[in-house]
């Protein structure tokens, strides 16, 4: 089934953030999963190669192509070749952090920050976990108290992707702690900031290239034009992001999902064992034809999704749906095509263990499936 969802500008894009993959990430990519973390450097350069922000406008300093297809490419490129925890960071700067830049900034912040944002200067991150809660954000207790021209920030935020390399990031604050949903406020917190300290680069069961982090906030002094939007907003900016954000994570994981099928088609078709191939047992041949059918659908869906999101149709409700249904199918694939690798599908050094250990995450960041299917629930009156 022919996809229709791309023209020929994407394709173009799609060649060269190949050839960028080809040169800045693969050669160094072991390296970056052992140390923990992909240098900032590389993000300059993808910023060079017009990879990071592409939706800024062009009078910020952007390409000014607001068209979620081309982040699409980038996601799966990146898990085309196994370089998923790199993927992440840049993603998450990408998908989930610039619609924030772009939708709450006023002209001065969107002058202060955007053109970092677009060179890869300024990177991004967003704290919303904190370590008592994750799921129920509204029970949030760190707090922004107003001072004069300023706030005064305490609390801690954990679990951060790009925490370490972070520069802005946008923290989920209560500037009225009396209240759950509507104290909450976002603001955003710089790298140097008095009072603000990165914790330890958190050691996780997979993503290993990718930095996660606690971050800590003793009497941080926010300046007043650091507030993104209206306080007391931010619960309803979380609200109205996230289905941008899910779907990215749903897209994602239908990308890794293709790419581990690919590699495990090519295994099979070498490996032998009882004088024949490993794929031309029926067992293998059933895994792999279920899986192929689950992962057709997902794209197919993913693909409407994706035309919806850049309408401006997408509902929370299908983008939760999108989310737990395809971060289900990733983990599904990830196990079933590792098992068809035997022993080396155990191996670090294999593509498909990788992919195995970094699929864990995604049925709980970005809102865990449960809560994706209380928020579909509900939808159904329930
Ligand atoms: C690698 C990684 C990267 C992350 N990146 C970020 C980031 O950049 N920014 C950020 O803010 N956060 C980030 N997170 C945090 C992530 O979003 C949270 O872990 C997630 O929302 C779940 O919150 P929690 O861990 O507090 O789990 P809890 O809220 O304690 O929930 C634990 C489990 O309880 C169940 N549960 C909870 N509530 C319900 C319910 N209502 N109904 C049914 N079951 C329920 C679910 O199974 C859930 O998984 C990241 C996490 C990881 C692991």
């Amino acid at each position: 089934m022919k996809r229709a969802l791309f023209e020929d500008l994407h394709e173009d894009f799609r060649a060269s953030f190949r050839t960028f993959l080809e040169r800045e990430v693969m050669p160094r990519y072991m390296d970056w999963e052992r140390e923990g973390i992909v240098p900032r450097e590389v993000y300059a350069a993808a910023g060079r190669g017009g990879f990071l922000a592409m939706a800024v406008p062009e009078t910020d300093g952007g390409a000014g192509a607001d068209d979620f297809r081309l982040n699409l490419v980038i996601g799966e490129e990146c898990h085309r070749v196994g370089v998923g925890s790199f993927s992440l960071g840049i993603t998450l700067h990408n998908d989930i952090c610039l619609p924030y830049f772009l939708s709450y900034c006023t002209p001065e912040q969107r002058e202060r920050w955007l053109p970092g944002i677009v060179s890869g200067e300024l990177i991004t991150a967003i704290a919303m976990t904190e370590p008592g809660i994750g799921s129920d954000l509204a029970g949030m207790s760190t707090t922004a108290r107003r001072e004069n021209g300023h706030y005064l920030v305490n609390g801690s935020k954990t679990f951060i992707t790009n925490g370490i390399n972070a520069d802005l990031v946008i923290t989920a604050v209560k500037t009225d702690p009396k209240e759950r949903h509507r104290g909450i406020s976002l603001m955003v917190i710089e790298r140097g900031m008095e009072g603000f300290e990165r914790g330890r680069n958190l050691e996780k069961v997979g993503q290993h290239g990718q930095d996660t982090a606690e971050l800590s906030f003793d009497d941080v002094r926010v300046p007043r034009e650091n507030l993104m939007g209206e306080e007391g907003k931010g619960f309803l900016y979380l609200v109205s992001n996230l289905p941008q954000e899910r779907l990215s994570i749903a897209a994602s994981a239908v990308a890794a999902s293709e790419a581990m099928l690919g590699w495990t088609l090519e295994y099979v078709r070498e490996r032998t064992a009882f004088g024949q191939t490993i794929g031309s047992f029926q067992n293998s041949r059933f895994e792999l034809a279920e899986l192929h059918g689950e992962v057709l659908i997902a794209r197919t869906f993913v693909d409407r999704c994706v035309q919806a999101l850049d309408a401006g149709e997408l509902t929370p409700e299908e983008a939760a749906s999108a989310k737990w249904w395809c971060t289900d199918l990733q983990g599904r694939v990830a196990d079933r095509c590792l098992q068809l690798f035997g022993g080396y599908g155990y191996m670090v050094e294999y593509p498909i263990a990788r992919a195995w250990a970094d699929a864990r995450v995604t049925r709980i960041y970005g809102g865990a499936n449960e809560i994706m299917k209380e928020i579909v629930g509900r939808s159904l009156g329930l």
